[in-house]
């Protein structure tokens, strides 16, 4: 059996903790409640120690025990382990003793924290016999979709939003992906897909393979613990769509500390929205359970989930680990971008804005205290959306080709900034 199923031991629900096989599904038949991939932990602790771990390739997979492949992985085997950037100058902009940048905009192959899921789930998606895959995405998911679809040879299917950046569809379109723009925000996009996923036997990665292509998240909590010095940081800032992601660092840390390889410590998952699509750090705030769904209205639009799937499981890590959530305007998004850039070289795309933003927002308000250390999981890159900033950040001067223009220019500025 376990050589079918390499160290997972079934799909169970999150809601009354039924089993299910391990195959392409994704809800319980009694109670809709989400199925998550359950491990042999016993197992795994055996075969996956700090040396293994360390005598590994410098990529996610590095811990692939607690990853939902059966065999080998297939696909995206370069992904991950991406720089953890210690950021002084930003920390000393932001007020706060100690601060790291989880910098997923140079993630392979397509830039942003969705490599790691998609190459889960298109590795879990042919383990399956699937040679169609697609996904309702804000636009990062369609890009790592199209571009590991296509380095696997598979057929891909991408649905996004048809109002997304210019840049965000390019890079779909680009793969040779079939891509469709859905007239209506992205829960149109997503519902439109659950019903298609239903009718056609493709691998729907957010959808039918959502149990295991969220696991695939777990793999940035894993890698900051290890870069970190296998430690969990005091502070963790993630940013918020459906909300899985926050949820997936919170069970990485816990896996890491359930298997020995890292002290038990205290820490907090801290959740980034941005204001115009703030349904879950609104709850927050309110100190509610749930969320009430929103119409979304932000340059997020990689966030930009108004009924965010994931809400009511990020509102209870953000509890259970005494964490708080903020939101961000599309000026502050804008502001935060420029500010990373400039201290830090680091450009990101809206989401980082929203991290960034955010963290500055609960360093400033005490719930992340400023002699404390805090980790920005900066998610995109900054070249995708470029639309977001454009006309915000000033324009080159021209000259001709003369040495006597440039000196001139050059007085002239020493006078503006005298
Ligand atoms: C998808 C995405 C996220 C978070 O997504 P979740 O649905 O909350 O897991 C964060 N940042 C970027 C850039 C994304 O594309
Ligand atoms: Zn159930």
């Amino acid at each position: 059996m376990s050589e079918h199923q390499g160290y997972m031991k079934a799909l169970k629900c999150r809601e009354c903790g039924r089993e299910y096989p391990l195959t392409a599904t994704h809800v319980c038949e009694f109670d809709f409640g989400p199925l998550e991939v359950a491990y042999d932990y016993d197992r795994i602790k055996k075969s996956l120690t700090k040396a293994a771990i360390q005598s590994r390739p410098k990529t996610m997979w590095r811990y692939r025990e607690l990853l939902p492949v059966a065999n080998d992985p297939t696909v995206g085997l370069q992904v991950g382990f991406t720089p953890l950037v210690k950021a002084d100058r930003l920390a000393r902009k932001l007020g706060i003793r100690e601060l790291w940048i989880k910098n997923d905009t140079v993630n392979y192959p397509t830039l942003s924290f969705k490599d790691r899921v998609v190459s889960v789930a298109l590795s879990r998606s042919r383990e399956l016999g699937f040679d169609t895959v697609a996904c309702a995405s804000t636009g990062n998911l369609a890009n790592s979709v199209a571009a590991q679809a296509a380095s696997a040879g598979l057929k891909s299917y991408v649905f996004i939003p048809s109002d997304l950046e210019q840049g965000k569809i390019l890079n779909s379109l680009i793969y040779g992906a079939r891509v469709i723009g859905i007239k209506g925000h992205y829960d149109e996009v997503n519902r439109l897909c659950a019903e298609i996923a239903g009718k056609f036997g493709w691998a729907f990665v957010n959808v039918n393979m959502r149990p295991y292509y969220a696991e695939g998240s777990k793999s940035m909590a894993y890698e900051i613990a290890e870069q970190s010095g296998w430690r969990i940081p005091r502070h963790t800032v993630v940013p918020m769509a459906s909300g899985s992601l926050l949820t997936k660092i919170q069970k990485g840390y816990q896996e890491f500390v359930k298997l020995g390889l890292v002290p038990e410590t205290k820490y907090s998952v801290h959740g980034a929205q941005a204001t115009g699509c703030s349904p879950i750090s609104v709850a927050q705030k309110a100190g509610l359970d749930f969320f009430k769904p929103v119409k979304p209205n932000t340059i997020a639009k990689s966030l930009a989930i108004g009924t965010p799937a994931d809400g009511f499981y990020a509102l209870r890590v953000m509890r259970d680990t005494q964490a708080a959530a903020d939101d961000v305007t599309d000026d502050e998004i804008r502001d935060a971008i420029k500010l990373l850039a400039e201290t830090e070289g680091i450009f990101a795309e809206t989401a980082g804005g929203v991290t960034v933003g955010v963290a500055k927002k609960l360093i400033a308000s005490g719930k992340i205290p400023r002699d404390d250390s805090a980790v920005l999981c900066v998610t995109g890159n900054g070249l995708k959306t470029l639309d977001a900033v454009d006309g915000y950040v000033g324009k080159p001067r021209e000259i001709k080709p003369s040495l006597r223009e440039f000196e001139a220019l050059l007085a002239n500025e020493e006078k503006v900034n005298a």
